[in-house]
């Protein structure tokens, strides 16, 4: 019989435009990333020289209407995210940072004037653009930000000081999308509210996080912020509460529900071939009881992770998808793909830690995407919340 790699897919289930979509995501993934991707993660570099590319291929902003960006439903959307990440989690991190975390508020808290300005230039890849909601002493609790902004008269602008740490793009952003408690003039209630910080703001820094040995091929650093003056009119008008920085995170981890199977795809079909080709005792060691079993376990559970992101992509689609099935996309999926990476660089053996192999950056990877946009743990504790109504942290 021909051996085929996947007995799940879900090509019957995608328009005409999805699979299309799909097709040419893949092709220039293979063609633009694959090539290149192996030796910036070894120098910790990120390719900027293919962001012009993103922009055409529609991946900056690929889910919003207007403004140059692509209005891509959120299966396709999805879609692209796979192939993405099934070249490099850090990749697909930038696309979702640009995406998600900075297009995404502009676009839904912003007013006409600050979309105006940032998004046509942010689809393009003219602009880049990053979102500071972690501190050194706030990670997954982030209401307890120190990050302050003061108003300096009624209806006037503000000052702002505090440090972001760990934040994704921030060495290369024109636009940083900052998560700050606000107290208004006159008023000594403080409400967190998202600010557009420009580079070249007198007072703002962002120096690069150095000494990463994981995600290597993403540019991650801190926004210093020592009495940054904003203009009020780059304050977002339309959300106030820890509802707007959580309203984003709820986006991206949408994508990377779906970017986390491409990445167990890339490792599965790697593992696959290379146990098909390499000979040991005499006899390929896919033809192993043991190899086989651990072929089947991540194929399986690959085909899992597709559907519970595509059904979960529908639901977006019809706007019934909740944070807590956001929760559960991202959770299990990037779980799977991090057991699945793990099984498939054993499967290659001593190559399995060489890069060329392409398993042991996605295994270093994919430490990263476990912990980031809400750890493994504290998207069990919202389920868990979910499921039962009580709140084991907050
Ligand atoms: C490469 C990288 C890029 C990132 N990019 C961005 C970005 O662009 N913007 C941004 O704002 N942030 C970004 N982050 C930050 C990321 O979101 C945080 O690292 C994450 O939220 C966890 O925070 P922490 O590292 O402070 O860990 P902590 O919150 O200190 O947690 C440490 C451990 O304790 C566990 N823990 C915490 N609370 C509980 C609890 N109540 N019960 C049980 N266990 C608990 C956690 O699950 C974790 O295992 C990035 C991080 C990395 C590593």
């Amino acid at each position: 019989m021909d051996p085929q790699p996947y007995l799940l897919t879900i090509d019957h289930l995608l328009s005409e435009e999805e699979r299309l979509t799909w097709t040419a995501a893949r092709d220039f993934c293979e063609r633009r990333v694959a090539p290149v991707i192996e030796e910036h993660y070894e120098r910790a570099t990120f390719p900027k020289e293919l962001i012009p590319e993103f922009a055409e291929m529609g991946f900056l902003g690929s889910s919003l209407q207007g403004y140059g960006c692509a209005g891509m439903n959120p299966v396709a959307y999805g879609l692209t995210m796979i192939e993405l990440e099934r070249q490099d989690s850090g990749i697909r991190s930038f696309c979702s940072v640009q995406s998600a975390l900075a297009m995404w508020p502009i676009y839904t808290y912003g007013d006409e004037a600050q979309r105006k300005r940032w998004l046509p230039e942010m689809s393009a890849g003219r602009a880049i653009g990053c979102f500071g909601l972690t501190e050194p002493n706030s990670g997954s609790d982030p209401g307890s930000m120190r990050t302050h902004a003061r108003q300096l008269e009624r209806g006037g602008d503000y000052i702002l000081n505090g440090q972001k740490f760990w934040i994704t793009n921030s060495p290369i952003a024109d636009v940083m999308v900052v998560w700050a408690k606000t107290t208004d003039f006159g008023s000594d209630a403080p409400v967190i509210r998202g600010f557009l910080l420009e580079r070249g703001m007198k007072g703002l820094s962002t120096p690069e996080t150095k000494g990463k040995l994981s995600l290597r091929a993403s540019l991650t650093g801190e926004i210093v912020m020592d009495e940054v003056r904003v203009p009020k009119q780059n304050m977002l008008p339309n959300v106030r509460g820890l509802k707007g920085p959580l309203g984003c995170l709820t986006q991206a981890r949408y994508g990377i529900g779906w970017g986390a199977v491409g990445a167990a795809m890339g490792v599965y079909e790697r593992a696959r071939r290379y146990t098909m080709e390499r000979t040991q005792f005499d006899r390929p060691l896919a033809g192993f009881q043991l190899t086989q079993q651990k072929l089947v376990e991540l194929h399986n559970q690959i085909g899992k992770g597709l559907l519970l992101a595509y059904h979960f992509g529908r639901l977006k689609q019809d706007g019934k998808l909740t944070p807590y099935q956001v929760s559960y996309l991202k959770r299990d999926n990037v779980r799977m793909a991090l057991e699945s990476a793990r099984t498939a660089r054993s499967m290659l053996g001593g190559n399995g830690i060489m890069g060329e192999y392409h398993v042991m950056r996605h295994v270093c990877n994919l430490e990263t995407v476990y912990t980031y946009e809400g750890t493994h743990e504290i998207h069990t504790l919202a389920i868990g919340r979910a499921l039962t109504g009580l709140s084991a942290f907050r």
